[in-house]
């Protein structure tokens, strides 16, 4: 429970509801966005509407509100989250890490950045130039990465389009000293093709515009040159954003049975950009070196493979181009030899900044590998909640009770158990020799999943649809998710001819050829078949929940109140059912099975101490616990409580609202 705010507002904390019922949750959320309150709490849990509006709550005296205080003091905020993830990570030595989910548009990224503002603004207090140099990349990093990462979509003007998990390391001060970033699942195919209204990344229309005046393609080869990217990887990158751009350009033809590049004057422009040969350039965008057996051969390809190739180049290079970037960040931010003896432990905190769940009209790969991912987040969390209950009365010397819950795992198997999972199908069906389609695909999975009771398939017209239902919710709400199996074959398999590998990584230009070192295999030498698209993902999924799962977790739950960015409008359907989708109510139950307020003794004092003669204005007993047993004994509480080692645990919300009702007529 929120101190001092009214009840006007709503409550405070999701927790406090009469009932839990959707009805509710919704009316508190609405009222409170409507009162201009876009953050309210399910326990340690934030919830934030996205405003659509500048708030003023983000200031320096709201840092200093928050700074360094309990939860429960202030009015629900991200800066308490962060503080309270900085503080455990400070005073426990716990890594801690804060995860921020939501859907496109919902608010994660500036959560993240006001999370990460807010770090910068409460450490270093003795301004040591070695901090202010970390804390400076780090804020620059996130601006060179939304160059490149982000893009104006229908729903977000500034939409990132890839997951990012950024590890921030302390030292033993509680002082930023590094970092490290991560980041999942670039939406490649923006480079090739975007939805009406919707633009490619950044980075292209800066380049374009350094063209013509400069500016903004400035300020972020500025922030580049300020992290330690030295003149050559800065105008190596430049150079790739332009062959990308032309690359878009370039179209095929056909004379008799020969194919041919339309538009020549391209491949002299992009040979010159890639520090090669023009007759490489022209031969791997029209060939393709084939070993059979002990023969090499040059395949010409046809007018549509050549398009294939040239889009396969594009996708390719931008991706590459932005794991680099990434890399070199890190190779500049991480900490480096790192001497335990001499600073003490370090200590870490992440946050997550990931897509959330996609539902579309029609769903893709790329759906199906977001909604995967948000899955297993929701395993986790579901997971961690309870966990992080459970430590926090066995410290508090209280008996836990079992709480019962939908537990997903067997939604997240379906997808990525070994030889039977959906993934597993897909990579199959991209290994067989011969046919290969998105319909072989279908077959696999109707052939191993038909009596899974999670999924369906069916066949629409032309279009193959395989559906599965996914989530059950206690409120026996099925969210049904549907996808087409179009094109899953091909981003699977995800193919880059080796012949424009090698093509890169022959380029004079050493930064380019350092991004491409597999170049290096001739045809003969390339054996192994490498990991596809869905295997990696899934790869990076478990070990980015491995590493959520060792530190301590604090959660952001984003919600977007509408779809045309308004400040005003609170749409009741479309929020419900990110609600639902969130396991918001589901949250709210697994905080109340247990205890639904927890206040140390002396601040449970603190605040009600005038409504009981034993400890008004003072007590003379033992210790803050007698009293505070003393006081819950005389109100008639004593049966609805727990008393730990450090904090008293009240289970139901109503005696709060008692006991508040008290207080408010003393005070
Ligand atoms: P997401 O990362 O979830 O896709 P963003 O964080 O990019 O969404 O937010 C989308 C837009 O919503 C922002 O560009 C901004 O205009 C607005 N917005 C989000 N959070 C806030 C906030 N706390 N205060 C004001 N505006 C916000
Ligand atoms: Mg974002």
């Amino acid at each position: 429970m929120a101190e001092h705010e009214s009840l006007e507002f709503g409550k405070a904390d999701f927790v406090l509801l009469d009932n839990v019922s959707m009805e509710e949750f919704m009316a508190n959320l609405k009222l409170r966005f409507e009162k201009g309150k876009i953050y309210t709490y399910i326990g340690e849990v934030v919830v934030s509407v996205n405003p659509y509006r500048a708030m003023n709550i983000y200031g320096r005296d709201t840092v200093e509100q928050y700074k360094g205080r309990e939860l429960y003091e202030r009015p629900p905020h991200l800066f308490a989250i962060a503080d309270a993830a900085y503080k455990a990570m400070k005073r426990r030595n716990k890594d801690t890490c804060i995860v921020i989910s939501g859907e496109s548009g919902a608010g994660k990224t500036e959560a993240s950045k006001y999370i990460m503002q807010y770090i910068a603004a409460i450490t270093n207090p003795n301004q040591r130039a070695e901090v202010e140099r970390v804390k400076n990349m780090l804020l620059k990093s996130n601006c060179v990465l939304e160059a490149f990462g982000n893009a104006k979509t229908n729903r977000n003007d500034n939409s990132s389009r890839f997951g990012k998990y950024m590890d921030i390391n302390f030292d033993f001060k509680g002082d930023p000293i590094g970092g490290h970033i991560s980041n999942y699942l670039l939406e490649k195919s923006r480079v090739i093709f975007q939805q009406e209204g919707e633009r490619s990344f950044h980075s292209f229309y800066q380049v374009n515009s350094c063209i013509n005046d400069g500016a903004d393609f400035k300020a972020v080869a500025d922030a580049m040159k300020v992290i330690g990217f030295t003149g050559d990887e800065i105008q190596t990158a430049y150079k790739i954003l332009a062959t990308i751009l032309h690359l878009g350009n370039m179209t095929f033809g056909v004379d008799g049975d020969v194919t041919l590049i339309e538009t020549p004057k391209l491949v002299s422009v992009i040979r010159e950009l890639l520090s090669t040969k023009e007759e490489n350039v022209e031969k791997a965008l029209l060939y393709r070196t084939v070993a059979t057996g002990r023969d090499v051969i040059e395949k010409q390809h046809t007018e549509q493979e050549a398009s294939y190739g040239r889009d396969a180049l594009a996708k390719a290079m931008y991706e590459r181009l932005f794991c680099w970037i990434v890399g070199r960040i890190n190779d500049i931010i991480e900490v480096k030899n790192y001497d335990a003896r001499i600073h003490g432990k370090n200590t870490v905190i992440g946050v997550l900044d990931i897509y959330g769940f996609e539902i579309f009209q029609n769903n893709s790969f790329e759906q199906f590998c977001i909604n995967y991912c948000n899955e297993k987040l929701q395993q986790l969390f579901i997971q961690l909640v309870l966990k992080q209950e459970q430590e926090e009365y066995q410290r508090e010397g209280i008996p836990w009770k079992h709480i019962d819950y939908f537990n997903n795992q067997i939604i997240v198997d379906l997808v990525e158990q070994q030889h039977k999972g959906i993934i597993s199908v897909l990579d199959e069906a991209c290994m067989n020799v011969g046919k290969v389609t998105d319909e072989v695909f279908l077959q696999g999975l109707n052939g191993k999943l038909a009596k899974h009771a999670h999924y369906t398939s069916r066949k629409v017209g032309n279009i193959n649809c395989n559906s599965r239902l996914m989530d059950q919710t206690p409120d026996m709400l099925w969210l049904q998710l549907q996808y087409s199996v179009v094109g899953f074959i091909d981003k699977n398999k995800d193919t880059l001819f080796q012949d424009f590998k090698r093509l890169l990584y022959n380029s004079a230009n050493p930064v380019l050829k350092g991004m491409w070192p597999e170049g290096k295999l001739s045809i003969t030498e390339v054996t192994k078949r490498p990991l596809t698209a869905a295997t990696l993902f899934k790869n990076s999924m478990i070990s980015l929940v491995e590493n959520l799962a060792s530190k301590e977790p604090y959660y952001v739950r984003c919600i977007k109140p509408n779809d045309v960015k308004s400040p005003l409008l609170f749409e009741q359907e479309r929020c419900r059912h990110q609600v639902e989708y969130l396991g918001l109510l589901e949250n709210v139950r697994v905080r109340r099975a247990g205890f639904a307020y927890r206040q140390t003794y002396p601040r449970f004092l603190q605040r009600y101490k005038m409504i009981s003669e034993f400890t008004w204005p003072n007590h003379d007993l033992p210790s803050d616990k007698d009293a505070v047993k003393r006081l819950l004994q005389g109100c008639g509480f004593d049966h609805d409580v727990a008393y730990g080692k450090t904090k008293v645990f009240i289970r139901t919300p109503r005696t709060l609202f008692s006991l508040e009702e008290q207080r408010a007529e003393m005070v």
